[in-house]
């Protein structure tokens, strides 16, 4: 096996023996082999979308290879299965009923090739997998945009054809304006199922009695769960990504929607041992799941487990409403903390809630009130570097405001470090595709202060674990946002020519102290 794809990789290199996320090498190698399939796929289709099954087909291929999201052997091969039908359907349709020629692109080829043509492709492929989970959740709301279908099989033909370096760079380019549409049409399909997001305070606290753990970033699942365990004596708490949910009008309105549990991702074997209710895992982080909790882990949609039951495509959760039911929750009221002893989290600070407030920030910012702003964002892993991101939050400046958005926030996000005219110091944005939010609050303060966003008080701190950060990293980089500080490792696929290029023509940075940053950015 060979996976280089996230920041816990073994030595910083690769896993070539077992994935350090658990992984074993045959299910690596088979996912591999799903990718070549795809690439030859899109090639077959001449690095153009054939149709919606094809399109549907890759962009579940490519979700079920993010890291932490399927470990069996046997959905991989479904969907290679899927992969080659659909290649079979293109060599029909295109009068090639022999075959179109294309055979599975063999990714030791690509493993094994010249380091930064990998490290360009590697950019290119795993920012494709980041996209097609964005996309997924986008299409399972009914949204669908023809130049991000388009890109899956221009992007995957590309990765295994012949391309110098300046072209795969412009491929990245483009890659990146294709994510932003893509974020774009997530966001219109998240604020016009469920409304725009408000701010809203969120308990930590667990209520007597039964309740479902759901967790991941399907908001879709998430309504069908809340109406299906209506009335049923079954409280809902969210995990990890799941956290913003609770500002959407359209789910915050049932009252068995009651708060979240437990902390960072990273944090799920500890704080599930021996709970006393089902955890639902609608995408990723899931990790090996341990004895002591196995049998209330449920999956559904592209996650998947051994032996470990999945709710598929009807979305019945009458199991795990029954194994709540079951287990019955605890006794008695838990008073549970975030990371740093706090209570309650807020979130539902996305674009709709900061733009609407945008006279009152820019009036505090001309006033002196605000000096600088920081989007402190991006995944949270198990890294003991990763406490940066919590010493910085901690010691940004009274006059200072924290933006956060994705799984990194559970660092600092039951801090209470205060507030400015009003608003906390720290607005959680949402999940890590409302970065799409950043970027529109941004692009507005630009335009209010008659500058680029580049000369704006305001610095992007970002932490990086899988590669929907990859995807969101190339989307700001490809909207020309530079002097993003980046850690807490930078990742193995970044070759030294390629980091050369990316340092110095994006003034990409990667983290140091939090003393020593906060001194650079500040002066
Ligand atoms: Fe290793 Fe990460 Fe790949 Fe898992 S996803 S095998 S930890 S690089």
């Amino acid at each position: 096996m060979f996976c280089f794809q996230c920041e816990q990789t073994a030595q910083g290199t690769g896993c070539t023996v077992q994935g350090v996320c658990g992984k074993k090498p045959g299910t690596a190698d088979l996912m591999d082999e799903l990718t070549g399939e795809m690439i030859a796929l899109a090639k077959a289709s001449g690095g153009k979308a054939p149709s919606d099954s094809a399109v549907g087909e890759v962009i579940e291929g490519l979700f079920t290879c993010v890291t932490n999201v399927c470990f069996s052997d046997e959905t991989v091969q479904k969907k290679i299965n899927a992969i080659r039908e659909e290649k079979t359907k293109v060599e029909e349709d295109s009068g090639k009923a022999g075959g179109s020629g294309e055979a599975p692109f063999v990714m030791k080829e690509l493993w094994e090739g010249d380091e930064d043509v990998r490290s360009l492709k590697a950019l290119l492929l795993l920012g494709m997998r980041g996209m097609a989970a964005y996309a997924h959740h986008a299409a399972v709301l009914g949204k669908r945009d023809e130049a991000v279908d388009n890109f899956f099989f221009k992007g995957l033909a590309a990765v295994g054809s012949e391309k110098t370096a300046d072209e795969l760079l412009a491929l990245i380019d483009e890659f990146g304006h294709v994510n932003f549409k893509c974020m774009e049409i997530l966001d219109a399909a998240n604020t016009e199922t469920y409304g725009t997001p408000e701010p809203t305070k969120v308990s930590c606290d667990i209520e007597p009695g039964p309740f479902i753990v759901i967790t991941g970033h399907d908001l879709h699942d998430l309504k069908l769960l809340l109406e299906q365990s209506q009335d049923k004596g079954v409280n809902i708490y969210t995990h990890g990504e799941m956290l913003p949910a609770h500002a959407y009008p359209e789910l915050k309105k049932f009252a068995h929607f009651k708060g979240n549990f437990g902390t960072a991702w990273q944090n799920q074997q500890k704080e599930f041992d021996g709970i006393p209710a089902p955890v639902l895992f609608t995408t990723n982080c899931l990790m090996l799941v341990m004895p002591s909790y196995a049998d209330r882990v449920y999956t559904t949609s592209v996650v998947s487990y051994p032996d470990i039951p999945h709710i598929g495509a009807d979305k019945d959760f009458s199991k795990i409403i029954g194994k709540a039911l079951e287990l019955g929750g605890y006794h008695e009221k838990q008073n549970m903390t975030g990371i740093n002893g706090g209570n309650t989290l807020t979130t539902g600070f996305a674009r709709g809630t900061v733009l609407s407030v945008a006279d009152k920030v820019i009036d505090a910012v001309k006033a002196g009130a605000i000096k600088h702003f920081f989007l402190v964002g991006g995944c949270d892993g198990m890294k003991p570097g990763r406490n940066y991101y919590t010493e910085f939050v901690k010691q940004t400046p009274k006059d200072t405001v924290i933006l956060t958005l994705a799984c990194g926030k559970y660092r600092f996000n039951d801090l209470d470090i205060g507030e400015i005219g009003g608003l906390p110091r720290i607005m959680d944005m949402g999940q890590c595709n409302d970065s799409y939010s950043a970027v529109r609050v941004a692009l507005a303060l630009a335009e209010a202060f008659d500058c680029t966003v580049n000369e704006l008080p305001l610095t992007l701190v970002l932490s990086w674990y899988e590669q929907k950060a990859v995807c969101v990293l190339l989307t700001l980089l490809s909207l020309g946002i530079k002097n993003i500080r980046i850690g807490p490792s930078l990742p193995a696929f970044v070759s030294p020519g390629v980091l050369k290029v990316l340092v110095e023509t994006t003034g990409l940075t990667p983290i140091s102290t939090p003393e020593e940053d906060l001194a650079k950015i500040l002066g």
